[in-house]
């Protein structure tokens, strides 16, 4: 993975211009990088995607240079002093300022153009905040190629954003296939399973709902379900607490682009003029004000990060949390086994946090309906309208093994003109 992020497969200085699906920093992460390797050109995306950059991205590099930085302490207490045994981090700060420079930001369902022969249209892929899928109109030897790419599919009937959008006629489509084996439960029990949670352990027990989320996108949509019921007189009056500076900075973020906002959410904005924001709902930026609610005995709700429970806030709030049989820890997103998240998914009995083995006796319930990513059947809904037209069809962003399963999907819908490229091949398109 280090050699991945370090290495190009081209030279920067030769790229010309960059466009942008979504923020998300497995699509945006290595941008500062990118331009401190020398790319100088124009990177295209979507108002909210610029946005939503400039605090992922900074929170990136901070990361790094702070991972970087206790590497080189130990180096050093080991007694290494030469250059080798030295970490640098892949970008620091003033890397993302200069990237942050070089964005142009554009709106949904308008083509611009981006080099004489070639336009561009962003369509709102329903995935995060400002998610787009992009399309080129690609002029070449008097002949048109429309050439697509789905940055990553979301779902339809997700709170706050739009349902992922058709788009143009495709002569070639690149295409993720995240959850290409696999189909998602349906979302209408959530309010009422959130609900049942929050009274059996805050009302009845007394205790605390620690619930670990991204910064982006989960936090939001459980604050603004939480929005809802307090709105509706539902939720126990009972302390929410958002526990991470980059998701508090994200929400403020959410709120500057209701342009990305669905028609439910507008109408909502009607009766509720912020639907991230209710009386007992407190943002914690500061991080005395998190260490007080460490010890805090009274029943509340903690939402934090990160999701996965491997850095961040979160893993201090389940530290202090996961052994006292009144508390809940709901888990409401994909975590990697081998993180602390994966564990409690997997249902384990105790839990190494801080390198200290602690009892899982609090109730672990898992929520898995919450996913920004496409299922099988939603992703081949969105492929299907261009079955007739399209040239090619690349499958990426999934396992092999998930590329496969959906290829063969695919099939049984007479879908045969699918590649699964490998990293580094080259297709001469037409
Ligand atoms: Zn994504």
């Amino acid at each position: 993975m280090k050699d991945f992020n370090e290495k190009w497969h081209f030279d920067p200085a030769e790229v010309d211009c960059l466009v942008l699906s979504h923020a998300h920093i497995d699509h945006s992460g290595r941008i500062p990088k990118l331009v401190k390797d020398g790319f100088s050109g124009i990177i295209h995306s979507t108002h909210a995607t610029r946005s939503l950059c400039s605090i992922l991205l900074l929170d990136s590099a901070k990361i790094q240079e702070r991972d970087a930085e206790y590497y080189n302490k130990r180096q050093r207490k080991k007694g290494k002093f030469d250059d080798v045994a030295f970490k640098e981090p892949l970008y620091t700060g003033d890397h993302v300022h200069d990237a942050m420079e070089l964005f142009y930001s554009y709106a949904y369902n308008k083509w611009f153009n981006i080099h004489p022969n070639v336009d561009v249209l962003f369509k709102d892929a329903g995935h995060i905040l400002g998610s787009a899928s992009v399309t080129l109109r690609i002029q070449e030897n008097g002949k048109e190629i429309m050439f697509g790419f789905s940055g990553d599919v979301g779902r339809p009937s997700r709170p706050i954003l739009r349902d992922p959008q058709p788009m143009p006629e495709l002569d070639y489509l690149i295409c993720e296939s995240t959850y290409g084996d696999k189909e998602h439960s349906s979302a209408p029990e959530d309010f009422k399973q959130l609900l049942q949670v929050i009274e059996d352990t805050c009302v009845k027990r007394q205790g605390k709902v620690i619930i670990p989320a991204f910064s982006v996108g989960r936090t939001q949509e459980l604050v603004y379900m939480l929005d809802q019921l307090e709105t509706d007189g539902r939720l126990p009056e009972i302390p929410v607490y958002v526990d991470s500076p980059l998701s508090v900075n994200a929400t403020m973020i959410f709120g500057a682009h209701p342009e990305c906002f669905d028609q439910e959410l507008a109408e909502y904005m009607l009766i509720d003029s912020n639907p991230f924001g209710f009386n007992n709902l407190t943002y914690i930026k500061r991080t005395e004000q998190s260490k007080e609610l460490n010890t805090s005995e009274e029943a509340c709700i903690i939402i934090s990060s990160a999701g996965m429970i491997n850095a961040g806030r979160i893993k201090h709030h389940v530290f202090n949390n996961i052994d006292d049989p009144k508390n809940t820890v709901l888990i409401v997103g994909y975590c990697s086994p081998g993180t602390p998240g994966g564990y409690l998914r997997e249902g384990v009995d105790t839990l190494r946090l801080f390198g200290e083995w602690k009892p899982v006796r609090a109730n672990v319930v898992v929520m898995d309906s919450f996913s920004a990513h496409a299922d099988r059947l939603e992703l081949l809904d969105f492929v299907r309208p261009h079955k007739k037209k399209m040239k090619k069809l690349f499958l990426v962003h999934g396992t092999l093994k998930k590329q496969k399963a959906f290829k063969e999907l695919l099939h049984q819908y007479q879908i045969d003109q699918v590649e699964i490229p490998s990293l580094g091949q080259e297709f001469n398109i037409t």
